[in-house]
C-alpha cells in the first residue's frame, strides 16, 4: 500500500439518527424537543444586527457564559461551552483522558464515547449493565484513566440516583469523572451543586434537549476552574473561534426565560408519564425512563418490524440494530398530538 495511505487515521464514525425531510413526518428519532425555542429567542433573532456577522465572534463566548452563571450560580472560571456537548465532550476526552490505563464508561450507552476514544487512541473498558439496565455502581471501583456516563443513561432513560453518581465520584478521586446530563431536566437531580466539593467532577448539559435548541449547537461543562482552564487551553489549541455569534446571543436570550423552560419541561414529563401508561397496555415493556424519550421493546412483534412499518407511515423512531439493544425502540416524546398518531398506529398495527 502507498505509505500515504498507511498513513491516514482510519475511524469507523458515530452514525446520527437520520433527518428525514417532508412536511407531515414524526420526528421521534433523535431526542429533539418537540417544543419551539422560547420566543425570548425568537426577539433577540428579531433584534440582531447581521451588520456583527463582519467580525469574529467572542471566542470566550462571554454573554453565553455569564447568563449560564447566573443561572447556575457558578464563577465564571466554573464554565466552559461548546459547539454542542458532542464538541465539549470530546474536548473533555482530548484534555482528560491522557493515561495509560483504561477509561471507564457503561457497555450501553451513549456510543459516540467508543468513537472518541478510538479518534484519540484511549485504552477503555466498557462495564456492563445489569440485566435491568442499571450501572452498577462497584464496577467503577477499580483502577482507571477517567469515567464517563450519562445520567440519565442513554438509550435506556435511566436514571442514577445523585447519592450513586456521588459514591462513584468519591471512589476515584484519581481521575476526572465526567457526568453527561444530557436529559437531567426531565426529572433528574443535577450534580452540579457537586462541583465546589470535587474538584474531579465535570458536568456537561446541552441546549439540544431540554431547550428546544439542537439546530444551535451549544453544550457546557461545569466545574473546578483547573479543569475548566485545562479545556480552554486545548480549545484554544485547537480552534479558537468554535461558537458563532447567533448562538452566543440566542443561547444567552434562552437563559433568561426560565419560566417558558419549565413550562415546556412539565408538559413534556407529563405526555412522557401518559406514553409509559399507554405504551404499557400496548404490550410493550421498557426500563423507567427519566429522559424524553422511552427505550421499549415489544412482547410479541419484532423491534425491527415495528420501526420499519412505522417508518412507512412517516413515524420516524430510532432502531439500533445491534446486539442487546436489536429488540428495542427508543421513542423520543413528542407532543401530545404526535404521541396519539403514534399509538393509533400501533393499536391498529399491532392488533
Ligand atoms: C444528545 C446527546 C449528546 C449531544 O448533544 P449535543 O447536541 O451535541 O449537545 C451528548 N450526550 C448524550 C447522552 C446525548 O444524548
Amino acid at each position: 500500500m502507498k505509505p500515504w495511505k498507511t498513513n491516514i487515521r482510519r475511524v469507523t464514525p458515530y452514525v446520527p439518527g437520520e433527518q428525514p425531510k417532508g412536511e407531515h413526518l414524526i420526528k421521534l428519532n433523535t431526542n429533539e424537543n418537540p417544543y419551539p425555542p422560547s420566543p425570548f429567542v425568537k426577539k433577540a433573532m428579531d433584534e440582531m444586527d447581521y451588520g456583527l456577522f463582519r467580525k469574529y465572534p467572542d471566542p470566550a463566548s462571554s454573554v453565553l457564559t455569564e447568563a449560564l452563571c447566573e443561572y447556575y450560580q457558578i464563577g465564571e472560571d466554573e464554565i466552559f461551552v461548546g459547539v454542542g456537548s458532542d464538541d465539549v465532550i470530546a474536548m473533555a476526552f482530548l484534555t482528560f483522558f491522557n493515561s495509560q490505563k483504561p477509561v471507564l464508561f457503561p457497555d450501553v450507552t451513549y456510543s459516540f464515547y467508543e468513537v472518541w476514544a478510538k479518534l484519540f487512541q484511549i485504552p477503555y473498558i466498557t462495564p456492563a449493565l445489569d440485566e435491568d439496565f442499571l450501572i452498577k455502581k462497584e464496577d467503577y471501583y477499580r483502577e482507571n484513566g477517567g469515567i464517563i456516563f450519562p445520567n440519565p443513561n442513554a438509550p435506556t432513560g435511566v436514571l442514577m440516583p445523585l447519592s450513586e453518581v456521588e459514591d462513584i465520584i468519591a471512589h476515584n478521586q484519581e481521575s476526572v469523572v465526567i457526568v453527561d446530563e444530557a436529559y437531567i431536566d426531565f426529572g433528574g437531580v443535577s450534580a452540579a451543586g457537586l462541583i465546589k466539593k470535587y474538584e474531579n467532577l465535570l458536568v456537561v448539559q446541552t441546549f439540544s434537549k431540554s431547550r428546544s435548541m439542537a439546530g444551535m449547537r451549544i453544550g457546557y461543562a461545569m466545574g473546578n476552574r483547573d479543569l475548566i482552564r485545562a479545556l480552554n487551553d486545548v480549545k484554544y489549541s485547537y480552534n479558537s473561534y468554535t461558537m458563532n455569534m447567533p448562538s452566543q446571543i440566542l443561547g444567552a436570550a434562552a437563559v433568561k426565560d426560565d419560566r417558558y423552560f419549565k413550562e415546556t419541561l412539565d408538559k413534556i414529563i407529563t405526555t412522557r408519564e401518559r406514553a409509559k401508561e399507554r405504551l404499557s397496555r400496548l404490550g410493550f415493556k421498557f426500563p423507567d425512563s427519566m429522559a424524553n424519550f422511552i427505550f421499549a421493546s415489544h412482547k410479541e412483534k419484532s423491534a425491527e418490524e415495528i420501526y420499519l412499518a412505522l417508518k412507512e407511515n412517516q413515524i420516524f423512531v430510532r432502531y439500533f440494530k445491534q446486539p442487546r439493544l436489536d429488540s428495542y425502540l427508543r421513542i423520543t416524546i413528542g407532543t401530545d398530538e404526535e404521541m396519539r398518531q403514534l399509538y393509533d398506529f400501533l393499536e391498529e398495527f399491532l392488533s
